[in-house]
């Protein structure tokens, strides 16, 4: 369940589409994916935040996640909540390409 976003910006950056949100199987395997975004290949990808090391598939260094601050429990309470605050909570997000806050996410539509 999630929506399915993909980071553009100003500058050119794209990125490519981005299943966000929890698997079916989430409370067995906890396998959620948000975007993140590594600095130095800039570049905008689709991680999963129950692994501790999420590496980025170009450099195989850690990628940064947009959120990193988000705790399992907000989640399950707010579990069938959208988890669409990537569009809603904040406009500008930071980009790996131009290092400025000038990345939005844009909804590709929904999946399940
Ligand atoms: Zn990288
Ligand atoms: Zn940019």
């Amino acid at each position: 369940m999630g929506n399915i976003i993909k980071a553009v910006c100003t500058c050119g950056l794209e990125s490519d589409t981005i299943h966000q949100g929890i698997g079916f199987r989430y409370f067995e395997n906890g396998v959620r994916t948000e975007p993140a975004y590594c600095d130095s290949c800039a570049i905008v990808v689709g991680r999963d935040t129950s692994k501790s090391f999420s590496k980025c598939p170009q450099c195989r260094r850690k990628v940064k996640f947009y959120k990193e601050d988000v705790e399992e429990s907000d989640i399950e309470k707010s579990l069938g909540l959208a988890t669409d605050d990537y569009l809603d909570e904040k406009e500008q997000w930071h980009c790996p390409r131009c290092k400025r806050e000038t990345l939005r996410f844009e909804s590709m539509g929904l999946w399940d």
